[in-house]
């Protein structure tokens, strides 16, 4: 560390649990965070104005102005021009800390490019907002040994839990099956900013102390709280499952890309999600997004607009986006109004 460093991380350094040492251990140490949205822009810039010297960025999406009012490193710049998430939070980075090595993947997570981002983190933070990616970064980070943090938020209700293999539960020991159905998610039962903080602040006080050289000090517990109606919980993770199929029976079948809900070009400009998993109420869905746009649904099917997209939803969980042909963009609007 040189006599800059010394000085600009004096007041971490100062606190008994970092000390020198583990400033140093920050500074050596590589990120991985998966999703730069909401909870993903935070840790981002936590990590990157604690020093972790290097950082790798993945995310599908685009700023858009609807994701300002939540996702700290985005400006209205942004949003104007449509830039990727991972791009301009990169460039946002750099300016906050020019010392970090920032690397950023505009890509969606997958199991074909899980090794290319994911491999070589000493931490892998979650802001992801879909149970699919979260199994597959489970099963990655399982496999390799690497510690993990899931978070998760919605309306004014948020969870996080930290998993560190061979000593933890994983998510699977918890979930051992993504939950069913839609799920609630920001787009439709709205987020308040003041929970996704809270949330990616306990996800990264955890990457912290694993980052430093103190895995010890983390908790295997499970966080629950709500920032409107109050209240903070803490629970004892359950132990691991012996039957867990991760890390009890060492399978791993979310690295299998064909574990994935696969996705057809239907035409030119539609593209099909094909999600045999769950069983939707077309009925509950009409309601929850009929505040969100024009939607028609009868017993076959729901018809969605989400202008310049159209998706079509059907009871079975299947979607079909007209609009686009790219399996990324079909994705990333699967998981925001479904879960
Ligand atoms: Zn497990």
């Amino acid at each position: 560390m040189n006599a800059a460093e010394r000085e600009r991380y004096s007041r971490q350094i100062l606190f008994a649990g970092i000390g020198e040492r583990g400033q140093e251990a920050l500074l050596a140490s590589h990120a991985v965070v998966a999703g730069c949205g909401a909870l993903g822009s935070f840790h981002a810039a936590a990590l990157a104005r604690a020093g972790v010297g290097r950082l790798t960025l993945i995310d599908r999406d685009y700023v858009e102005p609807a994701n300002l009012h939540r996702q700290w490193l985005f400006e209205e710049s942004d949003a104007a021009e449509a830039l990727p998430k991972a791009a301009a939070a990169a460039r946002r980075l750099r300016a906050i800390n020019s010392g970090v090595e920032v690397r950023a993947a505009v890509a969606d997570l997958t199991a074909a490019n899980a090794e290319e981002v994911l491999g070589g983190a000493d931490v892998i933070l979650d802001g992801t907002d879909n149970f699919e990616t979260r199994f597959l970064i489970n099963d990655f980070a399982v496999s390799r040994g690497i510690p993990w943090i899931y978070g998760a938020a919605v309306g004014s209700y948020g969870i996080a839990m930290p998993v560190i293999p061979r000593r933890t539960a994983c998510l699977r020991c918890v979930y051992p099956e993504p939950p069913g159905g839609a799920q609630p998610t920001c787009e439709t039962a709205g987020i308040l900013n003041a929970v996704v903080s809270a949330v990616a602040s306990l996800q990264v006080a955890d990457a912290l102390k694993i980052l430093s050289g103190n895995a010890g000090a983390v908790q295997a517990r499970i966080t629950t709280l709500d920032v409107w109606e109050g209240g903070i919980r803490q629970i004892e993770a359950p132990p691991r499952d012996a039957a867990c199929p991760a890390c009890g029976l060492g399978e791993f079948p979310y690295l299998e890309e064909s574990a994935r809900a696969p996705v057809t070009l239907c035409g030119r400009n539609a593209v099909q999600v094909h999600e045999s998993e769950r069983t939707l109420d077309l009925a509950v869905l009409e309601q929850r997004l009929a505040p969100l746009g024009e939607v028609r649904a009868n017993e076959f099917a729901l018809r969605f607009a989400v202008p310049p997209y159209e998706m079509t939803i059907f009871p079975d969980g299947r979607a079909i986006v007209k609009g686009t042909a790219d399996a990324a963009i079909a994705r990333s609007l699967y998981a925001k109004y479904l879960g």
